[in-house]
């Protein structure tokens, strides 16, 4: 995917890679978001807008690789299954075995939601 280069502040190579990985994820995934945005959220490590945009906190880019990983598989397969159901799992197995084990691993992110 190429766009042109837009404004953004801080670390602005590493949101770039960060997107990058995305647009990755979204082609193995075969979904297409509308737009990719990675912007200052408290609250939340990621969300989706049913516009078909998804939208990851910046705080991410201070993360492991693999709970990053979890993040943008897991917030992007909400562009195929809206909720947490039986379907979300297993397509979450299917996209990045053990997932659980990188969630478990990152204590506290239950403090946040998907
Ligand atoms: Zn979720």
């Amino acid at each position: 995917m190429t766009r042109p280069p837009d404004n953004q502040g801080d670390s602005r190579a590493a949101k770039k890679q960060f997107k990058s990985e995305v647009a990755r994820w979204a082609a193995i995934m075969k979904v297409k978001p509308a737009q990719i945005r990675v912007q200052s959220m408290k609250k939340k490590w990621a969300s989706c807008s049913n516009r078909g945009w998804g939208c990851f906190s910046t705080d991410l880019l201070l993360e492991s690789v693999a709970f990053q990983k979890y993040v943008i598989v897991h917030e992007l397969l909400h562009l195929q299954v809206p909720n947490h159901g039986k379907l979300f799992k297993s397509l979450m197995n299917a996209y990045l075995p053990g997932w659980e084990a990188i969630l478990a691993e990152r204590n506290g992110s239950a403090s946040r939601s998907l």
